[in-house]
């Protein structure tokens, strides 16, 4: 009895294996070459406080839904903890030591105070960026992005047909602005469209009904965050329906990076390279109804563009530096189990600060440069509390040396600087929000 029943789950397992890979196929191979692409950056959200993730409470019921039919990566990592380098990272599948944008035109007012010669980082021309292969792929291309850094000033505009930015209006506003361009962007033959939402940036807003009932009582802020993630959610979904891509759409949604919530003292980003910063939600949608799945070993947002030209048909690039999901989509797990990742971050700000970091297995590396190396244990030390480096000496320097090797040998374009003045509006604007000091 018991043998026959193993007998029948197996054929039904097998039968399940093989629908899910055959509807993979035809998505993957033949058809999605002519699938509109939409990107959407959500600013700030680290994986795990969706529910998607395993979090306890629910904070995005449709990013829940969606990931059920869709490819959800488990361990991603971001290529650093501040938005200009790791959407720069998503956009060109470089490291951000490799495109040379480090800082972001905030950050770049502060650093002004101490160094007044600074100027602003843009991505170097000769480097074929996201929007820009999707042009010349003959998609009309859409770009909506609520994050002030993200736009021409630092050379993120090369490629779209339109693209508007503005500093930090809200998931209202964005949806707005796209659903009025709608006419337009469903005449075109094929589109790209990239949304980079921005709510769950601080400062955080307490959004009803998620943030329950405020009254006069003092803003809690891991409660906001997480009503600003319910927020973000329930537009996505409105954006979602409206232009059905449940239908002839590759959806990937992804963050820049994530954010301290006092895990390790403060709260924030680009302060270091620890997991609540850089790991980050991956989550592909692919239409025709395939199966959920959900991905174990560790990605990297340099990841995301290699992926797509796969997705789209195009020619593997030399220049990527990150890695095609789409074989281990397909099961071939075996290079990418044994895969090193990195993450990087470089501020000069008051002081030059450098941060090195490493995935590797469960393993994660940080060097903050000439002050402390420290090694995690990702699967037992989920917090990141105990430093294991002395134990695990062999891991860790291997992990060091990895990034090291890398770090020499690869390409790296000539760094582009710009000057930039702020208007004064704009300047105002941006104190009233906290990002540029007195
Ligand atoms: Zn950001």
């Amino acid at each position: 009895m018991k043998q026959k029943l193993v007998r029948v789950l197996s054929v039904i397992s097998l039968a399940v294996l093989l629908l899910s890979t055959s509807i993979l196929n035809i998505n993957c191979k033949k058809k999605l070459k002519n699938y509109n692409i939409v990107v959407i950056v959500i600013d700030t959200l680290r994986s795990d406080k969706l529910d998607a993730y395993g979090y306890e409470k629910i904070t995005a019921p449709f990013l829940t839904e969606l990931s059920k039919k869709s490819i959800l990566f488990e361990n991603t990592f971001a290529a650093s903890s501040w938005t200009s380098p790791s959407t720069a990272s998503i956009f060109t599948s470089l490291y951000p030591f490799q495109h040379k944008v480090l800082m972001g035109i905030l950050a770049h007012i502060n650093a002004k105070k101490k160094y007044p010669d600074i100027k602003i980082d843009r991505i170097p021309e000769e480097i074929e960026t996201m929007p820009e292969i999707f042009k010349k792929a003959g998609y009309s291309t859409f770009a909506i992005s609520d994050n002030f850094n993200i736009g021409d000033k630092q050379g993120f505009d090369q490629g779209f047909d339109k693209m508007i930015t503005y500093g930090y209006k809200g998931a209202e506003q964005v949806n707005k602005d796209l659903f009025s361009w709608k006419e337009e962007i469903e005449k075109s033959e094929k589109y790209f469209i990239y949304l980079h939402y921005m709510d769950p940036h601080g400062p955080y807003h307490a959004r009803e009904p998620w943030y329950k009932d405020p009254g006069n009582r003092k803003l809690e802020p891991l409660e906001a965050y997480e009503s600003e993630i319910s927020y973000v959610d329930s537009y996505i979904k409105k954006a979602y329906e409206e232009f059905g891509w449940d239908k002839n759409t590759v959806i990937v949604i992804t963050a820049d990076h994530g954010e301290g919530l006092w895990d390790h003292g403060r709260q924030g980003h680009g302060f270091s390279l620890y997991r609540e910063e850089i790991q980050i939600p991956l989550i592909i949608h692919f239409p025709g109804g395939a199966e959920g799945k959900r991905i174990k070993p560790n990605v990297s947002n340099i990841d995301i563009l290699p992926t797509l030209r796969d997705i789209i048909g195009l020619q593997k690039s030399d220049s990527d530096e990150g890695w095609s999901l789409l074989p281990l989509v397909r099961g071939e797990e075996e290079k990418y189990k044994n895969r090193y990742i990195f993450s990087y971050l470089w501020k000069k700000v008051t002081d030059l600060v450098e941060f090195k970091a490493t995935i590797y297995k469960n393993f994660h590396f940080q060097n903050k440069i000439s002050l402390k190396k420290e090694l995690f244990n990702l699967m037992l030390d989920h917090k990141e509390k105990k430093n294991i480096f002395f134990k695990a000496f062999k891991i860790a320097r291997e992990m060091e040396l990895q990034f090291e090797k890398f770090f020499s040998n690869c390409k790296k374009y000539e760094k582009k600087s710009v000057n930039y003045k702020l208007n004064k509006e704009r300047l105002e604007k941006l104190k009233t929000l906290g990002y540029v000091q007195e």
